[in-house]
């Protein structure tokens, strides 16, 4: 016997909820495969069922969950009381933008469910990847693989009814090994989401044989190269740094709640203010940034938010100005409430909870940059004079309002009159965040657009790790100061 999931929530609106919410997981598996040198240290397989009630009464959220079905009732009416307790405290009533009610199902592109692959088929596809690994130089390999199968039922008093199946895989490969100073360097590859879908598919041997083979040639050159100088020039941040760059510095800058103050942990303000939206120069004139949940393939796609909002395409920075923000139904009518105007016309459908137990809180979906139009890679490191290309995240460092950041990679090239030139090691920049988008002067065109995924982003108290994606082409920043 199922539970009667409408019922409940109506018994909510007949007590005097102002609005009432459920998300049903029947089931969510999350496996976890890690290979360490050719043995396979860690399989972690987690299952787990329930759902999560939150209820708004007199302009106060309540929340509660559970995994038990017969104690249903008592676990709404215990998310009612929480609310109308904690309405007696609030000091600003929560209120919750408008929405276009759907009904609707959402199921992420996948090929082949990774759950069907046999454990020993997937074990023997890492042990392949870790062959190709392998050389007597190289002390440290890595092979994992995480993936995920979910399903979720929503319902809330507005009449919204969506049902979203979910299936991710996280696929990620690294190598170790010491340089002439005795230094551990590393190099490392997760794949961008090129194809049309996500599943085990992207496992495909040559794929896989071919880019161990680089990144394995990749180390090698990391490990023989001079140190990266110490200077100011132009640096190159290829699609698998510029991720993370736009991650911690624009991404994470405009969630809303930051914004506004509630979300503190983890380097969590934010330096942008409501008074900057439609006026900050954010970044030069060719810094276009999006949020955009329509994306086919990214774990930053999943059809309709925590809050029943159908997933948006969203400008954050056009031509270099702040535009938008990460937003959600009850942070757009508090911003517009406090500045007085309206910023925001409605919720930007990113509102997420990373498991029924957690409350939706405003996470990234896919933080895109767009491509531009300064040709390909080549063109690029062609009109430099002098720079680094830079590529592969090792460390970062990130200032607690997100308005600097000091960055470490993997390896990087030295640029020198528009020739690309020997690698470099430890390579790190840094700077502050508005002058360092200021000065980006060449973005990519499509032919280096990649979407790179962020598979643990952290944020909330308690923790809610979260998935998301950022499509990004290759850019150049100048007068960026480089090494140490
Ligand atoms: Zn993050």
């Amino acid at each position: 016997m199922g539970v009667n999931w409408k019922h409940l929530i109506k018994r909510l609106a007949d007590r005097g909820a102002e609005y009432a919410d459920v998300r049903y997981v029947p089931k969510e598996e999350n496996d976890t495969l890690f290979m360490w040198n050719g043995n396979l240290i860690a399989f972690d397989r987690s299952e787990e069922r329930g759902y999560g009630v939150r209820v708004l009464v007199d302009g106060a959220w309540g929340f509660a969950a559970s995994s038990s079905d017969e104690e249903a009732e008592a676990v709404f009416d215990r998310a009612f009381d929480n609310a109308a307790a904690a309405s007696k405290r609030s000091r600003r009533p929560i209120r919750l933008a408008d929405k276009d009610i759907v009904k609707a199902r959402f199921e992420s592109p996948c090929g082949i469910d990774p759950f069907e692959v046999p454990l020993l088929e997937r074990v023997a596809v890492m042990k392949d990847i870790d062959s190709a690994l392998q050389h007597k130089d190289v002390p440290q390999r890595v092979v994992s693989i995480n993936t995920t199968r979910k399903t979720i039922r929503y319902f809330d008093s507005e009449g919204a009814e969506i049902e979203k199946y979910i299936i991710e895989i996280f696929p990620a490969i690294q190598v170790g090994a010491f340089d002439s100073e005795g230094v551990m360097q590393q190099r490392g590859y997760r794949p961008p989401r090129l194809g049309p879908t996500r599943g085990w598919e992207v496992m495909n041997k040559e794929h896989w044989k071919r880019e161990s083979d680089r990144v394995l040639s990749e180390l090698f050159e990391v490990i023989a190269a001079p140190v990266c100088p110490s200077e100011r020039c132009s640096v190159i941040l290829m699609p698998d740094m510029m991720f993370l760059q736009v991650h911690e510095t624009i991404g994470h800058a405009l969630e809303l709640d930051r914004i506004l103050g509630y979300e503190l942990s983890y380097a969590g303000g934010s330096f942008v203010r409501l008074d900057d939206f439609g006026k900050l120069q954010y970044g030069s004139e060719k810094l276009n940034v999006r949020a955009d949940a329509t994306l086919v393939n990214s774990p930053g796609s999943f059809g309709f938010d925590d809050d029943g909002v159908a997933a948006k395409n969203r400008m954050l920075i056009e031509n270099g100005i702040l535009t938008g923000a990460i937003t959600s139904r009850q942070m757009v009518m508090e911003a517009n409430d406090r500045a007085g105007r309206e910023i925001f016309p409605d919720s930007g459908g990113t509102s997420r909870a990373c498991a029924f137990y957690r409350v939706p809180i405003e996470r990234m979906t896919n933080i895109n940059v767009d491509p531009g139009e300064d040709g390909t890679l080549e063109d690029i490191i062609k009109d430099t004079e002098r720079g680094v290309i830079l590529s592969g995240e090792r460390s970062w460092s990130i200032g607690s309002t997100r308005e600097q950041f000091h960055f470490a990679t993997d390896i990087g090239w030295l640029v020198e009159d528009g020739e690309k030139k020997g690698a470099l090691r430890n390579c790190t920049y840094e700077g502050m965040t508005l002058d360092f988008y200021r000065s980006l002067s060449k973005v990519g065109d499509e032919s280096t657009w990649e979407v790179q995924y962020v598979d643990n982003c952290g944020k909330g108290a308690p923790s809610q790790e979260m998935q998301l994606g950022h499509g990004v082409p290759v850019c150049r920043f100048d007068n960026v100061k480089v090494g140490e």
